[in-house]
Protein backbone atom coordinates (compact mmCIF):
# COMPACT_ATOMS: atom_id res chain seq x y z
CA UNK A 1 0.00 0.00 0.00
CA UNK A 2 2.59 2.33 0.87
CA UNK A 3 5.43 1.27 -1.68
CA UNK A 4 7.47 4.47 -3.32
CA UNK A 5 6.19 6.12 -0.11
CA UNK A 6 8.11 7.90 2.29
CA UNK A 7 7.65 7.67 6.40
CA UNK A 8 9.14 9.90 9.04
CA UNK A 9 9.29 8.80 12.24
CA UNK A 10 10.68 10.76 15.28
CA UNK A 11 12.25 9.08 18.37
CA UNK A 12 11.76 5.26 16.01
CA UNK A 13 15.05 3.72 17.35
CA UNK A 14 12.96 2.14 20.15
CA UNK A 15 9.57 1.06 21.39
CA UNK A 16 6.58 2.59 19.97
CA UNK A 17 8.34 4.52 16.95
CA UNK A 18 10.11 1.37 15.87
CA UNK A 19 6.71 -0.61 15.75
CA UNK A 20 5.23 2.04 13.86
CA UNK A 21 7.84 2.27 11.99
CA UNK A 22 7.86 -1.20 11.32
CA UNK A 23 4.36 -1.64 10.38
CA UNK A 24 4.56 1.10 7.55
CA UNK A 25 7.72 -0.12 6.11
CA UNK A 26 5.84 -4.15 5.61
CA UNK A 27 3.71 -2.02 4.02
CA UNK A 28 6.66 -0.67 1.82
CA UNK A 29 7.12 2.78 2.79
CA UNK A 30 10.88 3.50 2.57
CA UNK A 31 11.74 4.87 6.43
CA UNK A 32 13.48 7.65 7.69
CA UNK A 33 14.50 6.62 11.76
CA UNK A 34 15.76 8.83 14.09
CA UNK A 35 16.50 8.95 17.70
CA UNK A 36 19.03 7.35 20.11
CA UNK A 37 20.30 4.13 21.82
CA UNK A 38 20.89 0.94 19.29
CA UNK A 39 20.21 2.58 16.33
CA UNK A 40 22.27 -0.52 14.48
CA UNK A 41 19.74 -2.89 15.26
CA UNK A 42 16.85 -0.66 14.55
CA UNK A 43 18.37 0.37 10.92
CA UNK A 44 19.17 -3.97 10.20
CA UNK A 45 15.18 -4.47 11.74
CA UNK A 46 13.72 -2.03 9.13
CA UNK A 47 16.44 -3.14 6.46
CA UNK A 48 15.06 -6.80 6.80
CA UNK A 49 11.58 -5.99 5.45
CA UNK A 50 13.06 -5.15 2.20
CA UNK A 51 12.74 -1.30 2.10
CA UNK A 52 15.05 2.01 2.30
CA UNK A 53 16.31 3.27 5.51
CA UNK A 54 17.70 7.09 6.09
CA UNK A 55 18.70 7.26 9.88
CA UNK A 56 19.37 11.19 11.04
CA UNK A 57 20.14 11.41 14.43
CA UNK A 58 18.40 15.04 14.93
CA UNK A 59 17.68 16.22 18.55
CA UNK A 60 14.04 16.62 18.61
CA UNK A 61 14.34 19.20 21.33
CA UNK A 62 16.67 21.70 18.55
CA UNK A 63 14.56 23.13 15.81
CA UNK A 64 17.37 23.54 13.68
CA UNK A 65 18.13 19.79 13.58
CA UNK A 66 14.89 19.09 13.07
CA UNK A 67 15.31 21.09 10.05
CA UNK A 68 18.42 19.48 8.49
CA UNK A 69 16.95 15.75 9.64
CA UNK A 70 13.71 16.97 6.69
CA UNK A 71 16.46 18.45 4.72
CA UNK A 72 17.71 15.06 4.46
CA UNK A 73 14.69 12.93 4.29
CA UNK A 74 13.87 15.73 1.14
CA UNK A 75 17.23 15.22 -0.33
CA UNK A 76 17.42 11.52 -0.41
CA UNK A 77 13.71 10.61 -0.69
CA UNK A 78 12.14 13.49 -2.69
CA UNK A 79 9.60 13.93 -0.23
CA UNK A 80 7.88 12.62 3.07
CA UNK A 81 5.08 11.73 2.74
CA UNK A 82 3.88 10.13 6.32
CA UNK A 83 5.14 12.27 8.88
CA UNK A 84 5.18 10.20 12.25
CA UNK A 85 5.63 12.33 15.62
CA UNK A 86 6.61 10.03 18.13
CA UNK A 87 9.64 11.04 20.02
CA UNK A 88 8.85 11.56 23.58
CA UNK A 89 10.18 11.87 27.23
CA UNK A 90 8.79 11.83 30.75
CA UNK A 91 9.68 12.90 34.03
CA UNK A 92 7.67 12.79 37.21
CA UNK A 93 7.45 14.88 39.80
CA UNK A 94 5.09 17.05 41.49
CA UNK A 95 4.56 20.57 39.92
CA UNK A 96 6.32 22.89 42.23
CA UNK A 97 9.12 20.30 42.30
CA UNK A 98 9.09 20.18 38.76
CA UNK A 99 12.62 20.90 37.25
CA UNK A 100 12.72 23.96 34.99
CA UNK A 101 15.29 21.61 32.44
CA UNK A 102 12.86 19.16 32.50
CA UNK A 103 9.99 20.99 31.72
CA UNK A 104 11.63 22.75 29.00
CA UNK A 105 12.84 19.77 27.30
CA UNK A 106 9.47 17.76 27.64
CA UNK A 107 7.58 20.99 25.75
CA UNK A 108 10.16 20.87 23.68
CA UNK A 109 10.51 16.90 22.62
CA UNK A 110 7.02 15.93 23.13
CA UNK A 111 5.20 19.02 21.62
CA UNK A 112 7.49 21.58 19.72
CA UNK A 113 8.84 19.22 17.75
CA UNK A 114 5.61 18.39 16.29
CA UNK A 115 4.69 21.53 15.34
CA UNK A 116 8.23 21.71 13.44
CA UNK A 117 8.05 18.79 11.52
CA UNK A 118 4.78 19.38 10.53
CA UNK A 119 4.95 22.86 9.38
CA UNK A 120 8.50 21.52 7.30
CA UNK A 121 6.44 18.45 5.96
CA UNK A 122 3.00 20.16 4.94
CA UNK A 123 3.98 22.43 1.88
CA UNK A 124 5.21 18.75 -0.39
CA UNK A 125 2.50 17.30 0.94
CA UNK A 126 0.06 19.83 -0.22
CA UNK A 127 1.60 20.23 -3.44
CA UNK A 128 0.89 16.39 -3.95
CA UNK A 129 -2.29 16.39 -2.39
CA UNK A 130 -1.25 13.21 -0.72
CA UNK A 131 -0.03 13.17 3.06
CA UNK A 132 -0.04 11.65 6.28
CA UNK A 133 0.50 12.88 9.90
CA UNK A 134 0.52 10.78 12.70
CA UNK A 135 0.77 12.31 16.03
CA UNK A 136 1.53 9.75 18.72
CA UNK A 137 -0.49 11.26 21.64
CA UNK A 138 -1.30 9.72 24.86
CA UNK A 139 -4.39 8.60 27.23
CA UNK A 140 -2.38 11.06 28.80
CA UNK A 141 -3.80 13.48 26.02
CA UNK A 142 -7.16 13.08 26.88
CA UNK A 143 -6.20 13.21 30.86
CA UNK A 144 -4.27 13.67 33.20
CA UNK A 145 -2.47 11.76 35.88
CA UNK A 146 -0.61 13.59 39.51
CA UNK A 147 2.75 13.99 38.62
CA UNK A 148 2.92 14.39 35.41
CA UNK A 149 2.63 18.31 34.76
CA UNK A 150 4.47 18.69 31.26
CA UNK A 151 3.62 15.57 30.20
CA UNK A 152 0.04 15.85 30.52
CA UNK A 153 0.71 19.32 29.21
CA UNK A 154 2.40 18.52 25.71
CA UNK A 155 0.42 15.76 24.94
CA UNK A 156 -2.89 18.17 25.77
CA UNK A 157 -0.51 20.37 23.68
CA UNK A 158 -0.64 17.65 20.84
CA UNK A 159 -4.10 16.81 20.34
CA UNK A 160 -4.81 20.56 20.03
CA UNK A 161 -1.99 20.78 17.43
CA UNK A 162 -3.69 17.60 15.63
CA UNK A 163 -7.13 19.32 15.32
CA UNK A 164 -5.44 22.65 13.48
CA UNK A 165 -3.92 21.31 11.01
CA UNK A 166 -6.55 18.77 10.32
CA UNK A 167 -8.91 21.83 10.05
CA UNK A 168 -6.12 24.04 7.75
CA UNK A 169 -5.66 20.38 6.02
CA UNK A 170 -9.21 19.42 5.81
CA UNK A 171 -9.86 20.10 2.04
CA UNK A 172 -6.70 18.51 0.58
CA UNK A 173 -5.47 14.66 0.45
CA UNK A 174 -3.45 15.79 3.82
CA UNK A 175 -5.02 13.89 6.97
CA UNK A 176 -3.70 14.88 10.27
CA UNK A 177 -4.73 12.94 12.99
CA UNK A 178 -3.64 11.89 17.03
CA UNK A 179 -2.60 7.50 18.46
CA UNK A 180 -3.40 8.21 22.21
CA UNK A 181 -2.16 4.76 24.08
CA UNK A 182 -2.74 3.39 26.92
CA UNK A 183 0.35 1.48 28.36
CA UNK A 184 2.82 0.25 26.21
CA UNK A 185 6.00 -1.97 27.81
CA UNK A 186 8.60 -0.05 26.58
CA UNK A 187 11.47 1.48 28.35
CA UNK A 188 10.11 5.00 28.85
CA UNK A 189 7.32 2.75 31.03
CA UNK A 190 9.92 -0.20 32.15
CA UNK A 191 11.81 2.80 34.15
CA UNK A 192 8.65 3.93 35.95
CA UNK A 193 7.92 0.64 36.77
CA UNK A 194 11.67 -0.01 38.08
CA UNK A 195 11.24 3.29 40.09
CA UNK A 196 7.81 2.04 42.16
CA UNK A 197 8.69 -1.14 42.66
CA UNK A 198 12.33 0.38 44.11
CA UNK A 199 10.35 3.48 46.25
CA UNK A 200 7.42 0.46 47.37
CA UNK A 201 9.66 -1.97 48.53
CA UNK A 202 8.06 -4.59 45.51
CA UNK A 203 8.78 -7.03 42.97
CA UNK A 204 8.35 -6.05 39.18
CA UNK A 205 5.42 -8.10 38.68
CA UNK A 206 3.44 -6.61 41.43
CA UNK A 207 4.31 -2.98 40.43
CA UNK A 208 3.06 -3.99 36.82
CA UNK A 209 -0.18 -4.92 38.02
CA UNK A 210 -0.13 -2.15 40.24
CA UNK A 211 0.48 0.40 37.59
CA UNK A 212 -2.08 -1.42 35.07
CA UNK A 213 -5.09 -1.92 37.76
CA UNK A 214 -4.89 2.20 38.58
CA UNK A 215 -5.77 3.01 35.09
CA UNK A 216 -6.25 0.15 32.25
CA UNK A 217 -9.15 -1.47 32.53
CA UNK A 218 -8.15 -4.01 30.02
CA UNK A 219 -5.22 -4.90 32.97
CA UNK A 220 -3.10 -5.78 29.68
CA UNK A 221 -0.33 -3.43 27.71
CA UNK A 222 -1.39 -1.99 24.33
CA UNK A 223 1.68 -3.36 21.73
CA UNK A 224 3.86 -1.49 19.10
CA UNK A 225 2.30 -3.57 16.83
CA UNK A 226 -1.18 -2.99 17.43
CA UNK A 227 0.06 0.72 17.11
CA UNK A 228 1.27 0.04 14.01
CA UNK A 229 -1.54 -1.05 12.66
CA UNK A 230 -3.66 1.82 13.60
CA UNK A 231 -1.23 3.83 12.06
CA UNK A 232 -1.49 1.59 8.57
CA UNK A 233 -5.28 2.16 8.70
CA UNK A 234 -4.69 6.16 8.92
CA UNK A 235 -2.69 5.63 5.66
CA UNK A 236 -4.95 3.34 4.34
CA UNK A 237 -7.87 4.92 1.73
CA UNK A 238 -10.75 3.96 4.41
CA UNK A 239 -8.62 6.41 6.39
CA UNK A 240 -8.89 9.55 3.82
CA UNK A 241 -11.88 11.49 5.75
CA UNK A 242 -10.31 10.85 8.91
CA UNK A 243 -9.36 14.40 10.48
CA UNK A 244 -8.39 15.37 13.55
CA UNK A 245 -9.19 12.64 16.00
CA UNK A 246 -7.55 11.62 18.80
CA UNK A 247 -7.92 7.63 19.04
CA UNK A 248 -7.26 5.87 21.99
CA UNK A 249 -5.81 2.46 22.10
CA UNK A 250 -6.20 2.51 26.20
CA UNK A 251 -7.97 -0.75 27.50
CA UNK A 252 -10.87 1.50 28.20
CA UNK A 253 -8.27 3.85 30.76
CA UNK A 254 -10.32 6.93 28.83
CA UNK A 255 -13.37 5.65 28.41
CA UNK A 256 -13.81 5.52 32.69
P1 LIG B 1 10.88 4.90 24.26
O1 LIG B 1 11.70 5.52 25.34
O2 LIG B 1 10.93 3.44 24.03
O3 LIG B 1 11.22 5.59 22.85
C1 LIG B 1 11.39 6.97 22.74
C2 LIG B 1 12.10 7.25 21.44
O4 LIG B 1 12.32 8.66 21.35
C3 LIG B 1 13.48 6.59 21.36
O5 LIG B 1 13.72 6.22 20.03
C4 LIG B 1 14.41 7.72 21.78
O6 LIG B 1 15.73 7.57 21.29
C5 LIG B 1 13.70 8.89 21.15
N1 LIG B 1 14.06 10.18 21.72
C6 LIG B 1 14.07 10.57 23.01
N2 LIG B 1 14.51 11.84 23.10
C7 LIG B 1 14.78 12.25 21.84
C8 LIG B 1 15.26 13.45 21.29
N3 LIG B 1 15.58 14.52 22.05
N4 LIG B 1 15.42 13.53 19.95
C9 LIG B 1 15.12 12.46 19.15
N5 LIG B 1 14.68 11.30 19.63
C10 LIG B 1 14.50 11.20 20.96
O7 LIG B 1 9.40 5.41 24.53
P2 LIG B 1 7.98 4.95 23.96
O8 LIG B 1 7.20 4.45 25.12
O9 LIG B 1 8.12 4.12 22.74
O10 LIG B 1 7.38 6.38 23.60
C11 LIG B 1 7.16 6.81 22.29
C12 LIG B 1 6.04 7.84 22.29
O11 LIG B 1 4.84 7.22 22.75
C13 LIG B 1 6.30 9.02 23.23
O12 LIG B 1 5.84 10.22 22.63
C14 LIG B 1 5.45 8.68 24.45
O13 LIG B 1 5.05 9.82 25.14
C15 LIG B 1 4.28 8.00 23.77
N6 LIG B 1 3.49 7.14 24.65
C16 LIG B 1 4.04 6.08 25.30
C17 LIG B 1 3.25 5.30 26.12
C18 LIG B 1 3.78 4.11 26.85
O14 LIG B 1 3.06 3.55 27.68
N7 LIG B 1 4.99 3.65 26.58
C19 LIG B 1 1.90 5.60 26.28
C20 LIG B 1 1.37 6.69 25.60
C21 LIG B 1 2.17 7.45 24.79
Amino acid sequence: MLKNKTALVTGSTSGIGLGIAKSLARQGANIVLNGFGDVEAAQAEIAALGVQVLYHGADMSKPEEIEAMMAAAAARFGRVDVLVNNAGIQHVAPVEEFPLARWDSIIAINLSSAFHTTRLALPAMKAANWGRIINVASAHGLVASAQKAAYVAAKHGVVGLTKVVALETATTGVTCNAICPGWVLTPLVQKQLDDKAAAQGISNEEATQQLLREKEPSLQFTTPEELGELAVFFCSPAGNNVRGVAWAMDGGWTAQ
